[in-house]
């Protein structure tokens, strides 16, 4: 019979990789297995939170990926057997063989990271790193806000999802209490000292959100990584002893792959080592890991960097299966972070596999970052270049 092909996780990096399969092969048999009915995207939750998009314009089924002819199982991988190559779902009667396995299955929360956080405290301080239920929370959260009320966020260390993220968040946030909650402050405590667009978000913070937003970076005096939450009374400290009390708080722990990567033996530490060439995974045969689940610095972990590798990774598995040479992949990313009303941000560049330390990478080149003196036209064009760029990536996964 058509070799089987198994993705596992239904967000850009699988979806990606099944919808190129299915158009460039259309003899596979594709298995797409993905426990929610519905994806919300991460990306432009944050402009979703800050009130420029409702939730639903962020939230997609499934039907058109079903539509082209894949599989999609409603259900999760439970265990990947890589001798016999099948994989054990939750519900399903029988696990799945493959002939060539897609494992895509986004981050984990680290909840032991800080004391006090749990899946159930994220009900009450949601992270809103995962996209759905906890993106709803947080905006809800922010909703019922009274004027006055402190918001405390918390970004984490390196490595994790959507590198700029947290400081869009900042500014998201900021703009919703600047326009509805003018009494209201953010204040951030951050793991690191230096992050992605540094430069462009200081100045919007400055330029923008003055007195609305308080940055703290950890530096040779305080380290600012929150350590402790205590959801009943709000408080929010950090490892340097700082606690504050917050009405809401947006706690985003370190990260890890997916949890069925470690549990199928593909991790090393917290993520998932592959060969830069084309995200095969070092640790199994016939088996791939794209998307954030991957080591595939310097690109970060990015769902425009999910589908890139999804490309290569199809144009591998037919090339593979075919026999035909198989050429070491090209990738490609950009990030775009709105700042405020009509003003995006952006970062990117070409990546290919190099080595570093010894080590497999993947070297950027050609790369490119917004100036915190970019004119406001130039902004504008730029938020303008992130819309359609979330139109065409969408209707492209999901349409
Ligand atoms: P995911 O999107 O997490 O998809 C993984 C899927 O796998 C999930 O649907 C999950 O349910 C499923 N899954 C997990 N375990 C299993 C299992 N055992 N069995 C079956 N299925 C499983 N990226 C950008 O490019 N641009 C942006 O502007 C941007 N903004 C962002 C803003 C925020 C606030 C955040 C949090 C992220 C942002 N990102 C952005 C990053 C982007 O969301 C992620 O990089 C992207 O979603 C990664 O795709 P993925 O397919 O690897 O993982």
């Amino acid at each position: 019979g058509p070799a089987k092909i198994v993705i596992i996780g239904g967000g850009p990096g699988g979806a990606a990789v099944a919808n190129r399969l299915r158009t460039a092969a259309p003899d596979l048999a594709i298995t797409l297995v993905e426990p929610k009915e519905k994806y919300t995207t991460c990306f432009y939750s944050n402009v979703y939170i800050g009130g420029f998009r409702s939730f639903r314009s962020i939230t997609f089924d499934y039907e058109g990926v079903r539509k082209r002819g894949i599989t999609v199982v409603t259900d999760a991988a439970t265990a990947i057997d890589t001798t016999t190559k099948t994989v054990t779902l939750a519900r399903g009667a029988s696990p799945l063989s493959y002939d060539r396995l897609v494992v895509a299955p986004g981050i984990d929360i680290k909840f032991d990271s800080i004391e006090g956080y749990s899946p159930e405290a994220a009900k009450i301080m949601p992270h809103a790193w995962q996209g759905g239920e906890q993106t709803w929370i947080l905006k809800e959260k922010l909703l019922a806000l009274p004027d006055g009320g402190l918001v405390v966020m918390s970004s984490p260390p390196n490595p994790y999802r959507c590198p700029p993220g947290p400081y869009e968040r900042a500014c998201m946030i900021a703009h919703f209490l600047k326009t509805t909650k003018p009494k209201s402050k953010i204040i951030l405590f951050d793991a690191k000292r230096y992050y992605s667009k540094q430069a462009v978000f200081e100045q919007a913070f400055m330029e923008f959100y003055k007195d609305i937003v308080e940055i703290n970076l950890t530096n040779e005096i305080d380290d600012y990584s929150v350590v402790k939450v205590n959801p009943q009374t709000g408080e929010v400290t950090t490892k340097s002893g700082q606690t504050e009390r917050a009405v809401v708080a947006n706690i985003i722990p370190a990260q890890k792959a997916g949890s069925i990567a470690a549990s199928a033996g593909l991790t090393e530490g917290d993520w998932c080592p592959i060969n830069p060439q084309n995200f095969s995974s070092t640790k199994a045969r016939d088996v791939y890991v794209i998307g954030d689940a991957a080591i595939a610095a310097d690109m970060p972990k990015s769902a425009y960097a999910a589908v890139s590798q999804a490309g290569v990774v199809a144009a591998d598995i037919i090339a593979d299966l075919t026999g035909k040479p198989r050429t070491a992949g090209r990738y490609h990313n950009t990030c775009w972070s709105m700042v405020a009303p009509g003003d995006s941000a952006k970062i990117g560049g070409d990546y290919s596999p190099g080595e570093k330390n010894g080590k497999p990478f993947l070297k950027g080149e050609n790369e490119f970052i917004s100036q915190p003196d970019d004119s406001p036209a130039v902004r504008l064009e730029t938020n303008q270049e992130s819309q359609d760029w979330y139109q065409t990536v969408v209707a492209d996964l999901f349409g």
